[in-house]
């Protein structure tokens, strides 16, 4: 390793050079400066990555009446057209892998292979969703009474705020704007001001794509809530979508109730991994890592909490804590990192706070692993014999520590895996896949990986159930989220 600051890059300075994040503020088609700007730091060092335009209440207004007016031409716009720039998107968006790699890692702090398997992800939302802009059914059937047929259609619902986290910069806001547009909607987009440059950069990708002015518009701020109180009270927004914690999502959906907002909530979650007596161990361990620590353990699908079979534990904890030991902790910059920081020092003390709580309930310390002074590091922790009511197994922990419970009794572990208000992701690890399959169905949650670690697919319906939110981003499902239904009853 001859650099050891991502900030120092030339590659990355080339790509800030080009998109400008001073002139971050996107509305209209054009790339705007604000009064303000506010610094997006790389969580590894400290280091400012770029110094962002910080958007204003008056930029939000202005970014609603430009995606009204570019509403009027745009969802008129075939669906072919809205899929060939759609695509477009997509291979502009793989020709700049490397930069937004970087970039991502930079703002975000995560290792260059997972901010890079994060762009191919992310990319794909666009790909999926160009093949999906020119496959929106309706239906034309006799109705049953007869003397008229119905005729059902699905339109765009209009001008949509959307609202995305910093743990995924790109794929968050891709996930998000490809269903939008292939619909038809004009958008409206908030980053998080943890991570809003990678967000500018696909900006300048969709302009490039050929998305006309004002079809999409982006206001960056360091004000999580100046900007979108004016987008979910202004008139023309028809629907909000967002991605976040659910205690933000709560706050929101209170907002949108006042205007009846269409509202996609893509929230918290707290994912039980379970390990059945049968498991195959290796798998079982690999797909844990994947599962866990993915991001620096900073993903909604994260494996929280992971209860193993009292007659297998302690052979996958070896397992477990023999790889974890083994992986480097650091700054992306170094390309044998595979855990980065968590996103702040404020992340790192609740983090040592959870670990602190878990010893006092009666967990035991398997593995605390070094990390680098300096930066919002925390260590790479597993901790084993947490009791089955442990705090920490109810709360979702955004970072690398993995609890591990052991489990005899289906019907207790059943309770537990289900005693959460989450319901987002779950895992399953059995060789008896008729057990695997019966014990994914009774649990509570919207998305189940049966003997895989990764279950994030552009081409599945991604969400969850209880208080992990309401609506799917991905798959066929996705692109309903920004459509709206009519009906027209026609006489025979
Ligand atoms: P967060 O809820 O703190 O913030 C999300 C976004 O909302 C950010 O842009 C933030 O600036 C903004 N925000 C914060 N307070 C706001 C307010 N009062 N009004 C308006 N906007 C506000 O979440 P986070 O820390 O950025 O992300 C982590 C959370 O996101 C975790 O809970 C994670 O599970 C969840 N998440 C869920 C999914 C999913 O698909 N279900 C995916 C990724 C992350």
């Amino acid at each position: 390793m001859t650099e050891t600051r991502i900030v120092n890059s030339p590659i990355l300075q080339e790509y800030l050079r080009q998109i400008a994040p001073d002139r971050g503020v996107f509305i209209g088609g054009e790339f705007r400066a604000a009064e303000k700007t506010f610094a997006v730091t790389d969580p590894a060092t400290g280091d400012v990555v770029g110094q962002i335009a910080d958007g204003s209440s008056a930029d939000a207004q202005a970014a609603v009446e430009a995606a009204e007016q570019a509403l009027v031409a745009w969802r008129q716009t075939s669906p072919r057209e809205r899929s060939v720039i759609l695509r477009r998107a997509f291979d502009l968006m793989l020709e700049e892998e490397e930069q937004l790699t970087l970039l991502i890692s930079a703002e975000h702090g995560k290792a260059l292979t997972d901010a890079r398997a994060e762009v191919r992800y992310a990319a794909e939302f666009f790909r999926w969703f160009s093949e999906e802009a020119v496959r929106i059914e309706g239906t034309y059937v006799p109705a049953p009474g007869g003397g008229a047929r119905t005729i059902v259609t699905h339109r765009p619902i209009g001008v949509v705020a959307l609202i995305t986290p910093w743990n995924f910069p790109a794929a968050m806001a891709t996930r998000k704007l490809a269903p939008a547009l292939a619909a038809g909607c004009t958008a409206l987009l908030r980053p998080a001001s943890f991570t809003p440059l990678t967000s500018l950069a696909v900006m300048h990708i969709l302009v490039r794509a050929g998305v006309p002015a004002g079809v999409v518009n982006m206001v960056p701020s360091s004000h999580a809530s100046e900007i979108s109180d004016i987008w979910l009270a202004a008139e023309p927004v028809r629907a909000v979508s967002f991605t976040g914690s659910t205690r933000v999502g709560q706050i929101l959906m209170a907002e949108a109730a006042k205007r009846i907002l269409v509202s996609s909530m893509e929230l918290g979650g707290n994912a039980p991994f379970v390990v059945a007596p049968d498991a195959d161990l290796d798998a079982a361990v690999e797909g844990a890592l994947v599962a866990k620590l993915r991001g620096g353990g900073q993903a909604c699908t994260a494996a929280n909490r992971l209860y193993v079979h009292a007659d297998v534990a302690e052979e996958f904890t070896r397992r477990y804590v023999a790889r974890i030991s083994a992986m480097p902790v650091g700054p992306a910059i170094d390309p044998h990192t595979q855990i980065g920081p968590v996103i702040s020092e404020a992340a790192a003390a609740e983090m040592h706070g959870y670990v602190d709580g878990a010893l006092a309930e009666g967990a035991r310390m398997a593995l605390q692993l070094e990390v680098p002074c300096g930066g919002s590091f925390f260590p790479p922790t597993v901790l084993t014999d947490v009791p089955l009511d442990a705090t920490i197994l109810q709360t979702e922990v955004f970072g690398p520590i993995s609890p591990i419970a052991t489990w005899t009794d289906e019907e207790e572990l059943l309770a537990a895996v289900n005693g959460t208000e989450f319901g987002l992701a779950s895992y399953v690890f059995s060789q008896d896949l008729q057990w695997a399959m019966k014990f994914a169905e009774s649990m509570e949650v919207g998305m189940v990986g049966i003997n895989r670690g990764l279950i994030s697919d552009p081409a599945a319906p991604f969400g969850g159930v209880k208080q992990s939110g309401i609506g799917r981003e991905g798959g066929h499902e996705g692109v309903h989220e920004f459509l709206e239904t009519q009906y027209l009853s026609v006489n025979w």
